[in-house]
């Protein structure tokens, strides 16, 4: 049976897309990107539009992904991740 799968961005191992959590870069309502900035937002739902990018619920893939500046290379955005709301989602989902 086929699964899908999806490269975390942090530790860059594959694993089931249902393991995963998607993000996405959320840019404000004119559609602009304000600053040198974006927020990085966990898509639970994997309904938001756009680009996502998919990593394990976990802090050390989340912080390697920021070491490698993988945020802004896999959702094709310049600028610096705010991952405050993503740390809260995934420390908050704990066990
Ligand atoms: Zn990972």
């Amino acid at each position: 049976m086929h699964v899908p799968t999806r490269t975390c961005i942090g530790c860059r191992e594959r694993g089931a897309a249902t393991e995963l959590l998607r993000v996405v870069a959320f840019i404000d309502d004119s559609g602009e990107q304000v600053g040198a900035t974006f927020a990085v937002v966990p898509d639970l739902a994997r309904k938001l539009p756009g680009r996502g990018a998919w990593m394990h619920r976990d802090p050390a893939c989340m912080a390697a992904a920021a070491r490698r500046q993988a945020f802004a290379r896999a959702l094709r955005i310049a600028g610096k991740p705010q991952l405050d709301a993503l740390a809260e989602a995934i420390t908050g989902a704990g066990s």
